[in-house]
């Protein structure tokens, strides 16, 4: 066993402690009523951070509160890297859907399990981590940034970026809220869709009608929104708006028995779309529509519904823009909204795609680290479907700096869902191989 190795095993109880009393804080972004908790947990990161001889501070700029630590190195031409998380964490949603309670850490099997025990608390804990393996033997000036508004979008990042920009500047960025490819499979993410939302309402009538007296001639706005919705996809189920960009696949297989079983889809449901699975998910757009206002069924009267609205969520492949996107979308529904219904379409929000070059000494010794730290097996570079709009951001405003996209989930994390759990044997690898990946750093010539 190599000494780092030795170290690893020796901190990782005292880091496994502090990522627990980490997830006992419910720092619920998206509750008002827990701004307390967010900004306990900002504090709480900060006196960890402290502990391991950092210098700290919170900045609450307009957004929630965030963590700044930096440690440096005793070699003062050493290369400076940032390390990001964020501490605060997804609701919980309906505590009912949970086996143990969400804000308990509970360990079941290889399992740490509680809301934020992987996103993103453990990818707080590892930078806490690779900081108590290596104590002052610190091959790189560090800088912590442990974010606190993720979870709702980030909207001040940009801003607060380039107000502390000084502060944050590094030669690489490591952005620990991503996964691995599996257990025991670690992976680089080298490309992330983005995603474009707005809602759209459909409107027939200025006001309800009976629909025994006027249905047959007068069209509802549920179903002219219903078959608005039906244009967004072709027959196969590939996204039917035209001028979205798709890019080339990666060659990686997803086994079919994974797909199944992760996907939790039902048995005989079929797959949409067309082209490999990681294609489809990775690097072609897709669309889902995730709310819908209408009467209920319960106590549904007989009345033609005079206006319908749906939220429409729209992800982008890497390569397009989110006005582009926008911009088609909009047309799309403008086209095809039928029976001469009014449309009214207002952008939500939106968050750019990524996609990374990870060639170059910084991603050898990246995917060196990780391939010493999984017993030899290599990091795949992997997409992600889903969006996290803000590592756009770190590229726009730090061009020069390499971002490596990380993190501690792996397929069954079940993040921003019921019983989300952190897998321990790949935690202990994710804090190997983040000590080797400052270790490799260091080694680079400056
Ligand atoms: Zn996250």
């Amino acid at each position: 066993m190599t000494d780092l190795l030795a170290r690893v095993h020796e901190v990782l109880p005292s880091v496994r402690r502090d990522l627990e009393a980490l997830v006992r804080i419910p720092s619920v972004s998206a509750d008002p009523a827990r701004a307390d908790q967010v900004q306990r947990s900002a504090e709480a990161v900060r006196d960890l951070l402290a502990a391991e001889g950092c210098e700290t501070q919170i900045i609450t700029a307009g957004g929630g509160p965030a963590v700044i630590a930096h440690k440096r190195s005793a070699r003062a031409d050493a290369p400076t890297v940032l390390l990001y998380a964020h501490h605060d964490v997804q609701p919980e949603n309906d505590p009912a859907e949970w086996d143990t309670p969400p804000f308990e850490p509970t360990e079941r099997g290889d399992r740490l399990y509680g809301r934020g025990a992987a996103d993103d608390k453990a990818g707080v804990a590892a930078h806490l981590g690779a900081l108590r393996i290596l104590g002052d033997d610190l091959p790189v000036h560090v800088t912590v940034f442990v974010e606190g508004e993720e979870e709702v979008g980030s909207e001040s990042l940009p801003a607060f970026l380039r107000d502390y920009a000084e502060q944050l500047s590094a030669d690489v960025i490591v952005i620990a809220d991503s996964g691995n490819w599996d257990i025991g499979t670690p992976a680089l993410t080298t490309s992330l869709r983005g995603l474009v939302r707005a809602d759209v309402e459909v409107r027939t009538l200025t006001h309800a009608v009976h629909s025994g007296m006027w249905g047959g001639l007068v069209p509802d706005a549920l179903i002219a929104l219903s078959r608005l919705i039906a244009s967004l996809h072709d027959d196969a189920g590939d996204v039917a708006i035209a001028g979205l960009f798709a890019g080339p696949a990666a060659d990686v297989d997803y086994p079919e028995e994974r797909l199944r079983a992760e996907s939790g889809a039902n048995p005989g449901i079929e797959w949409i779309g067309t082209g490999s699975a990681v294609a489809r998910l990775w690097t072609k757009p897709a669309l889902s529509i995730t709310g819908l206002d209408a009467p209920k069924v319960d106590g549904a009267s007989n009345t033609l519904v005079p206006a319908a609205r749906a939220k429409i969520s729209l992800r982008i492949a890497p390569g397009d823009t989110t006005d582009n996107a926008l911009a088609r979308l909009r047309e799309h529904c403008e086209k095809h909204v039928p029976w001469g219904a009014k449309l009214t379409f207002t952008p939500v929000d939106v968050g750019e795609a990524t996609s990374i070059d990870a060639t170059g000494p910084v991603y050898d010794a990246a995917r060196a680290a990780f391939t010493e730290a999984w017993g030899g097996v290599e990091p795949i570079d992997m997409g992600v479907g889903g969006s996290i709009p803000f590592i756009a951001e770190f590229v726009d405003t730090f061009p020069n700096a390499k971002v490596l996209v990380t993190g501690v989930e792996d397929p069954d994390t079940r993040a921003h869902g019921a019983n989300e759990g952190l897998h321990l044997g790949e935690f202990e690898r994710v804090l190997h191989a983040e000590a080797l990946l400052l270790r490799n750093l260091g080694q680079l010539p400056s």
